[in-house]
């Protein structure tokens, strides 16, 4: 690694402050992707802003149907919420199924979204139940907020501040994962919700996407059988060592059925 410095803010306007003033500056969040991506090299910023100490980014509230989740809140605090048990049972789920023991502790909503792997499970989430990202600077819906394989419509320096989830009908996550990352090989969040069927897939592509075949047949019928032996569009999925993108496609169907079984 090479030199840096280290600052932990104590507000969300010393944060933008520290970040506006460092001539090339990174916010630190548990560090699962920035400490190896820094001591690869793949990035050397002159200053680390580590985010710890910011109270405005932590946090779960339940209000009005909304479930707001602080951008600093770790995925095993997700997963143990009581709160988001009861309103989102989904979403506790999903975070209990992230990585292991220690990057579920170390690892936050924001910076697994900020950082947008294409295997990264809470995408499928933010998607599937038509979130709204809060940054320092705006509101952004889901559907704008993932633009590509680690893209995101986040500014230079904009700092994700929570994640507000509204409350679904019904809704599961189900994800076939790589056995020594625990990352999806593919995931599918299925969600009922009032203004209708959502069908989010993670790990099948280069970013996360809406699987409209899937959305279709849900409407129609939510049930399993109406999506188990489903026909998904390869062309345009990843193909690597760990499966074709034909592999993937007919993932997507198992998954959306099994998603379909626990969420009702
Ligand atoms: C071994 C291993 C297994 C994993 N398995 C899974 C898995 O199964 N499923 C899964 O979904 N993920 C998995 N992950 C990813 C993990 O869950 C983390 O969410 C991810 O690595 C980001 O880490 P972090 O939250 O510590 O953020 P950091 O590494 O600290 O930051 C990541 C990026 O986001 C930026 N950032 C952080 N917070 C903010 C913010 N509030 N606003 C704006 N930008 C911000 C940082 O500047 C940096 O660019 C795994 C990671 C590891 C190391």
């Amino acid at each position: 690694m090479h030199d840096f410095n280290y600052l932990r803010p104590k507000s969300l306007a010393d944060a933008v402050a520290a970040f506006k003033n460092a001539g090339d500056g990174r916010y630190l969040a548990g560090g699962q992707t920035m400490i190896p991506v820094m001591k690869q090299r793949l990035a050397s910023p002159s200053d680390v802003i580590d985010l710890s100490q910011v109270p405005e980014l932590k946090g779960i509230a339940v209000n009005g149907g909304i479930v707001a989740i602080g951008a600093m809140t770790s995925h095993a605090e997700v997963a143990a919420s009581k709160d988001v048990q009861a309103a989102i049972p989904a979403l506790a789920d999903l975070a209990s199924g992230i990585g292991d023991p220690h990057v579920r502790n170390r690892g936050t909503i924001g910076g697994s979204i900020a950082n947008n792997d294409p295997a990264a499970d809470y995408p499928a989430a933010v998607v599937g139940l038509n979130a709204t990202v809060v940054t320092d600077r705006r509101r952004i819906a889901a559907a704008d907020f993932f633009t590509g394989m680690f893209g995101t419509a986040l500014e230079e320096g904009e700092l994700v501040t929570r994640v507000e989830f509204p409350t679904p009908e019904a809704a599961a996550y189900e994800k076939f994962l790589h056995p020594a990352s625990r990352f999806a090989l593919v995931g599918v969040f299925v969600a009922r919700t009032k203004s209708g069927v959502r069908a989010a897939v993670t790990g099948a592509g280069p970013c996360v996407f809406r699987e409209t075949v899937l959305e279709q047949a849900l409407t129609r019928t939510f049930a399993a059988n109406a999506v188990k032996n489903i026909d998904i569009d390869a062309s345009n999925l990843n193909s690597d060592i760990h499966g074709s993108a034909e592999y993937r496609a007919h993932l997507v169907g198992v998954l959306a059925a099994r998603a379909v079984a626990k969420a009702r």
